[in-house]
């Protein structure tokens, strides 16, 4: 395995970073997961977009181009030999001195993992999750706006930790006004009466790639779809709820706090809308 690391290509071994960069520190610096399909990064620029516009909003110079970023990703892919693979781009401060400042910090630490998919089990899109709301809260007021993907993912951490201790796989997050918001990573869609939902992002939620690839699956299909603010009311009544992510795809959900969703299965619009997801996912090609 070859990891990309500031402009060259090291073992698994040779990958290590000083324990004084301040991503290890202080969790400052930013990531991205992104997906390769039969030779095709998806949707690689808004991925790409979504760092540079992270790394701006924290003061974190990237010292590459996006375009210089695009090639070290397909670079890495070709490496390791890799057609269909998870990437995990992170870009940390960089070894500095102890204190918080950024600036004991020289250069960014640019570091691009490609590997082979682990997928989840089947099992899981078959019979759905049950997942539970948390206390972990999302707040858009935050200086470290939830649309950061930032390297500072305790609050998911315990969210995800919640969720355990109450049996469920997955923690539906809250605003502070107790809007809904997201899972601990990935996004939420809710589907009513034929409509389907998910939460406007300035509630405090990762503006997912996902999401906005289901969001443009449903336009394209004429099927209604809003971003709009809801509640756990409006999720427990709802007739179909899905998550979105890199990693998970679209998974269904089919209890909420211990709700019954709809009939408790997968339910028809969450799988015609896997079924579309994937044809977008299943187009060959070549780096
Ligand atoms: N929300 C959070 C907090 C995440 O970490 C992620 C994963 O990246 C998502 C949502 C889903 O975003 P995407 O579809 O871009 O992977």
């Amino acid at each position: 395995q070859w990891i990309y690391m500031n402009g060259d290509f090291v073992t698994r071994e040779q990958a290590t970073v000083s324990v004084f960069d301040h991503g290890y520190l202080y969790g400052d610096g930013i990531f991205e997961g992104i997906r390769a399909y039969d030779g095709c990064v998806f949707k690689l620029k808004e991925h790409l977009v979504r760092l540079y516009e992270s790394a701006k909003s924290i003061m974190l110079h990237i010292p590459l181009s996006i375009e210089e970023m695009e090639n070290a990703v397909v670079e890495t892919l070709k490496r390791n030999h890799l057609q269909s693979a998870y990437i995990r781009l992170v870009v940390s401060r960089g070894a500095g001195d102890l204190g918080l400042d950024p600036n004991l910090c020289h250069e960014a630490n640019v570091i691009i993992i490609a590997e082979r998919l682990k997928l989840f089990p089947a099992e899981l899109y078959e019979k759905g999750l049950k997942v539970v709301t948390v206390a972990t809260r999302r707040n858009p007021a935050d200086t470290l706006n939830p649309k950061i993907k930032s390297l500072n993912y305790l609050n998911s951490i315990l969210a995800r930790l919640e969720a355990e201790q109450a049996g469920a796989s997955e923690a539906l997050i809250l605003n502070h006004e107790g809007y809904v918001c997201e899972g601990s990573g990935d996004n939420v869609f809710i589907v009513k009466n034929g409509t389907v939902i998910t939460p406007p992002t300035y509630l405090g939620a990762l503006e997912g790639i996902t999401r906005n690839t289901i969001i443009e699956i449903c336009h394209h299909l004429g099927i209604p779809c809003e971003e709009k603010p809801f509640t756990r009311h409006d999720v427990y009544v709802a007739d179909e709820v899905f998550l979105t992510g890199t990693a998970a795809e679209v998974i269904p959900v089919i209890e909420v706090d211990r709700r019954v969703i709809g009939q408790g299965v997968p339910g028809g619009m969450t799988k015609r809308l896997t079924e579309e997801f994937r044809k977008l996912t299943t187009v060959t090609g070549t780096f």
